[in-house]
Parts: C-alpha cells; structure tokens; sequence
C-alpha cells in the first residue's frame, strides 16, 4: 500500500496530484515506444494521475504516446500540454490545439500552457485561450517559464487573472524561484509545476544527497522530489520510461525528512538570497 499523494488544489477548485508524470523525449524512438506507455500507466495506477506533454516534445509523438497510455482511461487523467511560442497567436493556438487533441485523441486538455514567452502579444495568446476553454475544448489554461514581470504583465491584459498555473525549472540545485516567483504565486494561489525535477538525473550523483537517502533508506530522487512535496502549491513532473523508476518516484511521497536533514540539505543546496533571473533548460 502506497501513501496517498497530495493533492494541489487549482484556482478553479479542481484538485491534482502534487506528484505527475513527464514525458519530454518521449515518442522520439518506435524501440521505445512500449516502455513509455507501460511507464505513464504504471505511474497513472500508482496515482500519478497528472501527465504533462507539449506539440514540441517529440514533434507531436509524446502526444501520441500519451494518448496510448490513456486509451479507455481519459477521465482519470489530467492532461496538461503545452502549444509553441510561435504558434501562439489568437488562430494559431486554436490550431495547435486542435492538432494535440487528435494526436491525444481526445476532446479536452485539461490544462493548456504556453510553452515559452514569444513573439505573439499575451493578450492574443489569452484570448485564443479563454475561446478554447469557451468551447470546452481546453478546461483550463496557464503558463511556463514566466519570471514574476512577465506574470505581472500578464494579469494586466483581458483575462489574464484566469493563468491557472506557471511550470517553471525548480528542483534543489535550481533554487531561484523561492526568492520571487514562487512567494508571488502563491499568494495569488497560482501553481507552480516544478520541470526537471531531478535535474534531469544529474542531481543524483551529489554527495550530501546521496548520504541523506541513505540515511532514510531511500534513493537520492526520492528525496529530491520530496523537497518538492514539502511545498505548498507546487506539482513535481518527474520522467521516467521506466516502470521501476516510476514506482521509486512514487515512493517519495512516504518520505518524512527530519529538519536538521533539512537544513543539511539547505547547506548543500543553498535558497537564493537575491533575484536570480529565471532559468529555463
Ligand atoms: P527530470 O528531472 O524529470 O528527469 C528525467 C530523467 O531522469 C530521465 O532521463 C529519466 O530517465 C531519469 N530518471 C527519472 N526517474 C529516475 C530515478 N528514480 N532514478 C534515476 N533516474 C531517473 O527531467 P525532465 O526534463 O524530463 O523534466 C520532467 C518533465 O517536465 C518533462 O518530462 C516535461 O514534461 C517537463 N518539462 C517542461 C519544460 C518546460 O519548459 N515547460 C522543460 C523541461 C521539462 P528514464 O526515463 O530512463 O528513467
């Protein structure tokens, strides 16, 4: 028996789990194909019922992907995706969508992102948005790698107030988000999606990790995404194609760090004492 993982609540009430599913890379290789759908539904069956893609990852193939993994399952899951910066104008989005909803082969994302900032006005970008979600095709619609003056531009356009959500890069060596962007999302009840949660598997090799996992008898991801669980308003999407490691992700949220670990963890990996400018990967 698992713990339960937490739940984030969005602004529109709707509850998700604080712990996903990602799925960049994913649908790049046929070979591979298998092991990513058996992944995403042993993650969906250990709980991970939120699975994040975008139209860029894999040119539409972990789109594809995802929609297997989903196949007589839709309604249990939450699907996030994310339409191309360049894309992103008031008929361009519409399209892109509608494009992701048939790779997905479904009728609704749950939660629309735009990918990046670009060169379409947000205004335009929202608009196309709040039309989707008019239409019921999109339910809800937010952002990504928005620093805390792109947020604040975009609560000023028509609609803006209704960003359900910013994913940026967040994991214990990417700290910059605590110092702004965070505290300002979350007291605008805004979600964060952490992206790249266990750096992309470089944060594993660090020493002080790896001692604190052993500590705990866990695994150094484990208590990387756990430092991500402990927060409010925050929504770790770790990747795996893996069913083991998807099953060890899971785990995490059993974890129940000390606070001197804490704070050990603080030393090695240290909060931003100043404005850092938002990084992207
Ligand atoms: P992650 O931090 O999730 O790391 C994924 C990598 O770590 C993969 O190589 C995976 O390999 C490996 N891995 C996963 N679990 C374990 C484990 N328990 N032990 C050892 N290795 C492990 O990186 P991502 O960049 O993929 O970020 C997660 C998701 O966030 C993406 O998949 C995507 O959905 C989203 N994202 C969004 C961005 C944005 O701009 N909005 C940018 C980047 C990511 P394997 O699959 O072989 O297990």
């Amino acid at each position: 028996m698992h713990d339960p993982i937490p739940t984030v609540t969005l602004p529109s009430g709707i509850m998700v789990p604080a712990l996903g599913q990602g799925t960049w890379n994913m649908g790049e290789n046929t070979a591979r194909a298998e092991d990513e759908i058996t992944s995403l539904q042993a993650g969906l069956d250990l709980g991970m019922m939120l699975i994040d893609t975008a139209e860029m990852y894999g040119d539409g193939g972990s789109e594809e992907i995802v929609g297997k993994a989903i196949e007589g399952r839709r309604d249990e899951v939450f699907l996030v995706s994310k339409v191309y910066p360049h894309n992103a104008s008031r008929k361009g989005t519409i399209e892109a969508c509608e494009r992701s909803l048939k790779r997905m082969k479904t009728d609704r994302i749950d939660l629309y992102l735009l990918h990046w900032r670009g060169e379409h006005r947000l205004a335009e970008t929202v608009a196309a948005f709040e039309s989707l979600k008019a239409a019921g095709k999109i339910g809800a619609w937010g952002v990504s790698n928005f620093d805390v003056d792109d947020m604040e531009e975009l609560l000023a356009v028509p609609d803006g107030v209704n960003v359900a959500a910013n994913q940026v890069l967040y994991n214990l060596a990417r700290r910059g988000i605590e110092y702004d962007v965070l505290p300002w999302c979350q007291e605008r009840n805004i979600p964060i999606m952490a992206y790249s949660p266990i750096e992309q598997g470089r944060l594993l090799h660090h020493p002080d990790l790896i001692h604190i996992a052993k500590t705990y008898q866990a695994t150094p991801a484990q208590v990387a995404l756990a430092f991500l669980l402990e927060r409010d308003d925050v929504i770790a999407i770790p990747k795996s194609s893996n069913p083991q490691r998807v099953e060890e992700n899971r785990g995490a949220v059993s974890l129940d760090i000390s606070d001197e670990d804490w704070a050990t963890l603080d030393a090695a990996f240290p909060p931003p004492s100043r404005k850092k400018p938002l990084e992207m990967l």
